[in-house]
Parts: structure tokens; sequence; C-alpha cells
């Protein structure tokens, strides 16, 4: 089957609620994925940071092959090696107690928002119940999620959106000053925007909302779905903060390429989940569970996050150089692997370009190309990808010369 029959076979049958490329993907290793007509492609996408390994990787999938054909679900109401092996590791890596498994991000977050209020409700019986976001956040698409999004392209036709969430402006300390008060629960925050268009906290900002959560005894939840596991060159991104958060949020990179998802929190903060409060027929499954301890393990390995610090320098040297040279680019931002060039104006075309001469980046926030290559990306590999993203870049900017 070759990538026009797919697309034709998916934009009959499939919803149309995505904008997609006009390629099928059949076939990925590493680096690289392969379309349906077997063109190679140098992968800075990497599933929206799921692939941070890259595509199949040897150990994730011995690890899910083996599970699978041991056991492949039983459901919540019994326990599995795989899911309270996986949590062990998650815990015994962070500043958390516990750990609620599930699906995806949306669902941690929404699992994340639940234990909050419940938090307070149950344990604190205090009415607390506001969650307070961020402008160019993104939390994912179920209802509370959506709503916690602070995008209004993500709210649009949703109405009636669920009451308790309250906006304030990223990286400005007093605008979270003059939101919070004696009816938020929780600040919800991501320590590196993705969807926003890769937008860092600053230092001194998460350690000040920090403060601030404990003075006003606020939960301080780390939306870490996008920029955690290894992405900012820190196991989590709040090591690189030197903060403790309450409750974090995972997915993405956890289940190497299966659909998992996990809440962390504080022991006393984990109180709020008491039996039959939450729950998942799905979370912590035993395959996933498997494949996301291969994950850690890897990730874990001696000297593979600081190699993620490292070539997260040499990235951001590479696309200060571009900004250097191309006037089209406005700023670079990031951390880690986890890398934002923002245009002059929106980069599709570049996106495309890139496409075509065989290397994945997308665009967020319009006008950010974003790169979120594999962690244990090479040189070799970033030096190509540099070089087409320079070509691509070259075009771009003729262009405008031409308009
Ligand atoms: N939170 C962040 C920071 C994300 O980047 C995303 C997805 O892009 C989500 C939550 C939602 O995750 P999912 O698409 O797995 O529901």
């Amino acid at each position: 089957m070759g990538n026009v029959y797919i697309k034709s076979l998916g934009e009959k049958y499939l919803m149309a609620n995505y904008s997609r490329h006009p390629i099928a993907f059949a076939k990925g290793e590493g680096a690289y994925v392969w379309d349906a007509s077997g063109k190679k492609y140098l992968d800075f996408v990497t599933g929206l940071a799921v692939n941070a390994l890259g595509h199949c990787h040897p150990a994730v999938v011995e690890a899910a092959v083996r599970q699978c054909k041991e056991l492949m679900h039983s459901s919540n109401l019994y326990w599995t090696a795989p899911a309270a092996e996986l949590a062990q590791l998650l815990v015994e890596h962070s500043c958390l107690d516990r750990v609620f498994l599930c699906n995806s991000g949306t669902e941690a977050n929404e699992a994340a928002i639940k234990l909050a209020r419940r938090y307070f409700h149950t344990v604190l019986k205090e009415n607390r119940s506001t969650i307070i976001t961020f402008s160019r956040s993104f939390h994912g698409r179920t209802i509370a999620a959506a709503t916690a999004t602070a995008q209004e392209v993500v709210h649009s036709g949703f109405d009636p959106l669920p009451g308790g969430f309250a906006y304030a402006a990223y990286n400005d300390i007093e605008a979270l000053e003059a939101v919070i008060d004696d009816t938020t629960c929780a600040v919800l925050m991501e320590p590196v925007q993705g969807e926003g268009g890769i937008n860092v906290a600053d230092r001194d900002y998460l350690r000040q909302v920090r403060e601030l959560c404990d003075k006003t005894g606020t939960l301080l939840v780390l939306d870490e779905i996008q920029c955690g596991l290894g992405r900012t060159g820190h196991l989590f991104a709040y090591e690189y903060y030197g903060i403790k958060p309450d409750i974090v949020t995972l997915a993405k990179a956890l289940g190497g390429g299966l659909p998992l998802g996990a809440v962390l929190a504080t022991e006393e903060v984990s109180a709020g989940f008491g039996p039959g409060s939450h729950g998942s027929t799905f979370g912590g499954n035993p395959v996933c569970c498997a494949a996301g301890r291969a994950v850690l393990e890897t990730l874990l390995e001696p000297g593979f996050i600081e190699g993620v610090r490292d070539m997260g320098h040499y990235f951001m040297n590479k696309a200060f150089a571009l900004a250097g040279k191309y006037d089209c680019i406005k700023e670079v931002r990031g951390l880690g692997l986890m890398i934002g060039i923002d245009l002059n104006r929106p980069g599709s075309a570049v996106v495309d370009a890139c496409r075509e001469k065989g290397l994945l980046v997308n665009c967020a926030a319009k006008t950010v190309i974003r790169l979120l290559p594999p962690l244990n990306v090479t040189q070799q590999q970033a030096d190509r990808a540099f070089s087409v993203l320079d070509e691509a870049l070259a075009e771009f900017s003729e262009a405008e010369e031409v308009e």
C-alpha cells in the first residue's frame, strides 16, 4: 500500500480532526522512519517526544514482546509485576512517593487535577478547588485538561467547559500572585512549554512559584509530559530548577512508543486517592509497563542523561549559528534536546521543505520550528539535520524577499 492509497483510505474512514502531512509511515528504526513508498527520513519529531529512544529501541521491543507472550492484560482488580516494578523505579529516581498509572498525557493531567481536588476535599477537608494554569500552556484534550489548556483554539466549540480553572501569564510571578487565593488548590505548569512554542520557565520564576505555593498552601503540579524523562538533560525537568513539586505528570516518552501515562505524588497528597476514587481499565497495562521499565532503565544507564545535556548544547550552538545567518529567525529557545527556532512568520513552508529533503520537524505555535530529536541522537545526525534546515531556511528567506 502506497502513501496515496493509505491517505485516501484515511480521508474516507477516519474523522477529520487532524491536519496531516501527505505521507504514511511504514517502518522505523532508531532515528529514522520510512514512508510507504520506501523514502527514508531523519526523524526529529519522534512521535512528538514519544520515541525518545528512537524507533523500535531493541530493549523496549524485547521487553514488550516478552511480556506480550506472558500476560497482556489482567485489570486493576489484581496486581502485576510490571506495573509495581515500574512504579518502584519511578519513585526511587524521583522526589515523589507513589504512582498512578494511566494511558496518555491528558489522562495523567485529568488524574492530577482530580487528585489535587480530592486531597483538599477529603484529606484536608478544605473547600479549595481552583486550578491555575498559564498562557500558551497545553495539558491535553479531555474536557478538564482542555479547560486547563489556556488556549482558545483548544476550547472552541466545547462549551460548557467545567468551572474551577483560572489562568495567569507564564513567566510572570506578579500575574500568579494576582490570581492565587484561598480557593486555589493547585498550580499546574509545564516547566518547558512544548506545544506553546518551546517556552522555558526562568529558574528564578519557578522557584518563586514554589515559594508562593508553599506560602499559600497550594499544590504545585508539574506537567512533564513532554519535557520530562531526560528531554531537558535531567531525568525530571524539576531537577534543573532545584525545586520539589507535589505532583508530576508523565506520558509520551514513558512507554517508548506504547501508550502509558503516570501521575507521581507525595505520600501525603496520594492519600487523596483512596480505593474506588479513580481508575482506568487499561492503566498500568503489563505490556506498556514492561516497555516503560525498559525505557527508564535505558535512561538511567551511566552517562545517558549527561549525553543529552552535552548534545543539547551542541544543538543550541547550531541553532544560534543559524539565527546569526538568517534574519527570519527571531529567537532560539530551549533546554536539553527540546529546541525551538522562532521565525518571523508561520513556518509550515520550512517544515514542508525539510520533509521533502528527508528531515521531519514540526511547527509549534505556528511560527516555531520545534526540534525533538531522539535523546540518543548522534552528532552526525545533528549535522545532517542542521544542513537540511540551513537549506530550507535559505529558501524560506528568499521567498520572503520575493514577497
Ligand atoms: N501535556 C503536555 C505538556 C503535552 O505536550 C501533551 C501532548 O502534547 C499533553 C499533556 C497531552 O498528552 P496526550 O496527547 O498523550 O493526551
